[in-house]
């Protein structure tokens, strides 16, 4: 299987990024993964994710260690496992940050930001470390399961944002700048396109990136948009996935299938399932999770609306028949041969299939759709037999 060279870069540049932050130079913001970033960013924040640590949590499989010290503090063991494990690891006073960039600890917030347009589990989440840090927490609550994006959720999110423009000035010691936010959303606009074309270069067949490389490539784009490091990285990711196109290299010899994967990735199961896919000579080529962070509606000279619209008409914000017209749209851009849902125990919210949409999708399509059980960071949710198992059947069966 081809092993992307850009790997090597991104190591670099996460590096970077959690290095510069540890240096107690600037000030810090939590932000959720899908909240205002630009707007942060505009005050000169570094912005810092708690959800990017819980995957980190998750692909380095010590979340199982820290799962039961939250659910100590009565955190169940069945809400999400990024909350979990992220509660259980900072009250051990542990971070996979130290072996992995020698951070020894993660950065401690002057302001905390969370925006529920992908769940309420966040306010939780990001409340109970406010209290621990004794710092601002802000809320952005737009509304939510939405058909289509009005005018109206725009001025309600717009204004939402708007709102916390004093506590930002507050907490960073700087003026709201429109012209700095307009900056942030224009760079964040260039990364995100980039995103969006390293993506669909996986519609050639050979696809020259899969799922699994996207969910480690996404990085920058969660960690870094609004800055010139993320832009500068995914050209030269895009450069490298360009040229394989033109050589006709793909990530597998020998493409036979191609797949779709709904829903969150298993972190701790990553290469798992990339072999797993590779052995069988299928490529799962496109996915929910790596498209959420593409913003195709920011506007640099219309920040507060064009970010408030951009975050307000994400995926896990929208109702089941806009969610259906979505991956109906993706399955015939990307050539899809089977779609699979994955069932996270601990996200409802980012799983899919509960509520028949994987029945109703295969009959509006005619492709099939496999569910598998599983988790974001707790490994107790998933059998590696027996998703072995169903997936290679499935894959007799699309292919
Ligand atoms: S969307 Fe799911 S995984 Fe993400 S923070 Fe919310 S509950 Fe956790």
């Amino acid at each position: 299987m081809y092993e992307i060279k850009t790997t090597k870069l991104l190591k670099k540049v996460m590096r970077d990024y959690f290095v510069g932050m540890s240096s107690g130079n600037k000030k810090i913001a939590w932000c959720t993964s899908v909240g205002p970033a630009e707007l942060l960013r505009s005050f000169g924040f570094e912005v810092y994710f708690p959800e990017n640590h819980g995957a980190l949590l998750g692909a380095t499989r010590t979340a199982g260690d820290y799962i039961p010290v939250a659910t100590k503090l009565g955190y169940s063991s069945e809400i999400c496992s990024y909350l979990t494990s992220d509660i259980g690891a900072y009250l051990s006073n542990e971070t996979p940050l130290l072996k992995h960039y020698g951070v020894k600890s993660i950065p401690k917030p002057h302001l905390i930001v969370y925006c529920t347009n992908q769940c309420r589990e966040v306010q939780d989440w990001f409340t109970y470390f406010g209290k621990e840090f004794g710092c601002p927490v802000v809320g952005i609550k737009p509304p939510r399961h939405l058909n289509e994006v009005t005018t109206s959720d725009v001025q309600d999110v717009s204004a939402q944002f708007k709102a916390m423009i004093p506590v930002c000035e507050e907490t960073s010691k700087s003026k709201f700048d429109i012209e700095k936010f307009g900056e942030a959303v224009k760079l964040s606009k260039e990364a995100t396109v980039l995103w969006r074309k390293v993506l669909e270069t996986a519609k050639h067949s050979p696809a020259p990136i899969s799922f699994f490389d996207g969910a480690i490539h996404m990085g920058p784009i969660v960690v870094l948009r609004g800055t010139r490091q993320a832009i500068d990285y995914y050209k030269v990711l895009l450069n490298e996935l360009e040229k394989n196109i033109s050589e006709g290299t793909g990530f597998l010899e020998n493409e036979l299938g191609r797949v779709y994967w709904e829903g969150m990735p298993i972190w701790g199961k990553l290469r798992y399932m990339s072999n797993l896919f590779a052995q069988n000579n299928t490529a799962v080529v496109a996915s929910t999770y790596c498209n959420s962070w593409i913003f195709d509606d920011f506007d640099e000279d219309n920040p507060f609306e064009s970010t408030a619209l951009a975050y307000s008409e994400i995926f896990i914000n929208r109702s089941e028949e806009a969610k259906l017209n979505m991956l109906k749209l993706l399955i015939d851009e990307f050539k899809i041969d089977g779609v699979i849902f994955h069932e996270a125990k601990t996200c409802f919210n980012n799983s899919n299939a509960s509520f028949g949409m994987p029945l109703r999708l295969k009959e509006e399509t005619g492709v099939d759709t496999l569910v598998i059980e599983g988790d974001l960071c707790d490994l107790r949710f998933f059998s590696e037999g027996q998703t072995t198992t169903k997936i290679e059947t499935f894959i007799e069966q699309i292919t």
